[in-house]
């Protein structure tokens, strides 16, 4: 059986989730030892054993170690299994890091799939809904599948409580992506949403942003969300291009000063707008696998992350998949991968 090792490179969840998606895709039994041995708190946390636990209901399949803390698990899946399916991550763990994981074996599986996602959609070092929904998915769209996700409720880390649902109409095989420009800018916006927080800390963060970023003022709007939703705040800012969009995404935290969430956001923005290329940093590493999928495609991006080169190696390592990695100027870089 093929033994995987969760604490090479980044070490973190996403070695786990990206080896799960292959195996539910090649269905080959898979062993992960280390599981996320670079992390403060290693192996299994509750939304990775989410994670294990909605690729075993899609897979049919049999596993063992999956437990709170658990560094090593065995997963032997028995088919693909679409149709509707919850997953409730239990705590506010990211819903859309288990969807990251079931997500690829869905694209190409034989009908079309309902999912509904109970747990934290707005996470700090995770996927939020709104950069899903408006820079990862239209990109897969692209490349056949028709995928769409409602937010019915948002649920912010350290609350929860939030529900989203996606469905999947798979296609056959999936097309290549090439994402070499972003072609011309159509919008620029920064939001920044409190639910339970006053009011002056979105219009704190909207002021720092607009430092950064110099654009018109009515780019910049601030959100209440009212109901039960515990205390939560996220300025997000979306950049709409002919051939993309990105979407940046800052939280606030305790004992942090909104301005200085808001500045380290904003510059990630202003700095992905002066490397002029289409992908960001985070979309750069979950685009691979689909790419990978498809078997060709390139893009070009921001210095890659240690999360883009270890899942890289992993993709070279499970699917024998060709990658090249340029960079082409000070600030940008071209990705290249085929079979
Ligand atoms: P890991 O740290 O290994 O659990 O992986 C975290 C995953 O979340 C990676 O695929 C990152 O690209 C993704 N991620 C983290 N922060 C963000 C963000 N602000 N926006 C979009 N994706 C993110």
């Amino acid at each position: 059986m093929l033994t995987i090792d969760g604490s090479v490179g980044e070490g973190g969840g996403q070695i786990l989730r990206t080896t799960l998606s292959l195996s539910l895709i090649t269905q080959a039994p898979v062993r992960i030892t280390s599981i996320r041995k670079g992390r403060a708190r290693p192996g299994l946390m509750r939304q990775h054993l989410t994670s294990v636990q909605a690729a075993a209901q899609i897979g049919r399949a049999e596993v063992s170690g999956a437990a709170i803390g658990s560094q090593e698990i065995v997963f032997r899946p028995t088919t693909i299994a679409p149709g509707e399916h919850t997953f409730r991550v239990g705590s506010a763990g990211s819903t859309m890091l288990v969807l990251q994981t079931v997500l690829p074996a869905l694209l190409r599986a034989p009908a079309p799939s309902t999912l509904t996602l109970e747990g934290g959609t707005h996470n700090p070092m995770a996927p939020p809904f709104d950069f899903l929904e408006l820079a990862y998915l239209p990109l897969v769209r692209r490349m056949g599948p028709d995928i769409t996700a409602t937010l019915v409720a948002p649920g912010f880390y350290p609350a929860g409580g939030g529900l989203a649902r996606v469905s999947v109409a798979p296609a056959p095989s999936l097309a290549p992506l090439t994402l070499l420009s972003r072609g011309e800018i159509r919008s620029k916006r920064a939001v920044a949403t409190v639910s339970n927080l006053p009011n002056s800390v979105a219009m704190r963060e909207l002021a720092a942003a607009a430092a950064v970023l110099g654009w018109e003022p009515e780019c910049f709007k601030p959100s209440v969300l009212n109901g039960g939703h515990g205390p939560g705040n996220v300025l997000t800012i979306a950049v709409e291009s002919e051939h993309v969009t990105e979407v940046f995404t800052g939280f606030g935290e305790k004992g942090v000063r909104a301005e200085v969430v808001a500045t380290k956001i904003a510059e990630e923005a202003r700095d992905y707008l002066a490397a002029g290329v289409p992908v960001g940093e985070y979309l750069a590493d979950q685009l691979l696998l689909p790419i990978a999928l498809a078997g060709r495609g390139a893009f070009r991006t921001v210095r890659p992350s240690s999360h883009t080169t270890t899942h890289l190696q992993l993709l070279r390592d499970l699917l024998g998949i060709r990658a090249a990695v340029e960079q082409i100027s000070e600030e940008a870089w071209h990705v290249e991968i085929d079979r």
